[in-house]
């Protein structure tokens, strides 16, 4: 059965504003918001830390078999905060919206919340290098990865509401398949 509501990752550099965009969208929409680092860690999908980089090393099969179970491919309606993408499969996923930063404001936010070193640096290069938004594009159709800007308020209101409305087009288009 197809869903009746698409699912959306919002992904980027760590510090681009994912989860101020994908809890805003996922209130508004009434959506369910899954933020993936905390499933990881609270059910400890992981084999551990990588302290240089300061992220989780996912068991990615773990993860899969657990959103798979949650219902994510059926009922639709998710927005996914991850700082990847490739791993989620490209049945699941509708729309792929890539955050990107301006990196004098990206360094600010990464420094704010105590990045330091080579972490800061990585994290710097990875949003500096596109490394995210390469990655959607490899993984993703391209009609369905869209590149937004998160320097600004303004931005993140700007965004949400062209996402609400390319929701309502998806539904339309999709009750006018006849849900197939
Ligand atoms: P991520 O989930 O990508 O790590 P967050 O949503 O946690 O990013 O945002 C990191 C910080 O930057 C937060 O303090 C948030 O309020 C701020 N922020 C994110 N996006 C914007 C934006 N477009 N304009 C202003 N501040 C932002």
């Amino acid at each position: 059965m197809a869903r009746q509501n698409p699912n959306i990752v919002i992904t980027g550099t760590p510090g681009v504003g994912k989860t101020t965009h994908a809890e805003q969208l996922a209130r508004n929409l009434g959506f369910v918001y899954v933020s993936v680092n905390q499933i990881v860690k609270d059910e400890g999908f992981h084999e551990g830390r990588d302290e240089e980089l300061g992220s989780w090393v996912v068991d990615e099969d773990k993860l899969l078999d657990y959103l798979e179970a949650s219902g994510i491919s059926e009922k639709g309606g998710h927005v996914l905060d991850w700082h990847a993408c490739e791993l989620f499969p490209e049945r699941w996923i509708d729309l792929v919206i890539v955050l990107r930063c301006d990196s004098t404001i990206l360094y600010d936010r990464l420094t704010a919340r105590g990045y330091k070193g080579k972490k800061l640096e990585e994290n710097m290069d990875s949003e500096i290098m596109q490394v995210l938004l390469d990655e959607a594009r490899e993984s993703y159709k391209e009609e369905i990865v869209v590149e937004l800007q998160s320097s600004s308020d303004e931005e993140v209101e700007g965004n949400v509401e062209r996402v609400e409305k390319w929701v309502e087009q998806w539904k339309k288009d999709n009750e006018a398949k006849g849900g197939e």
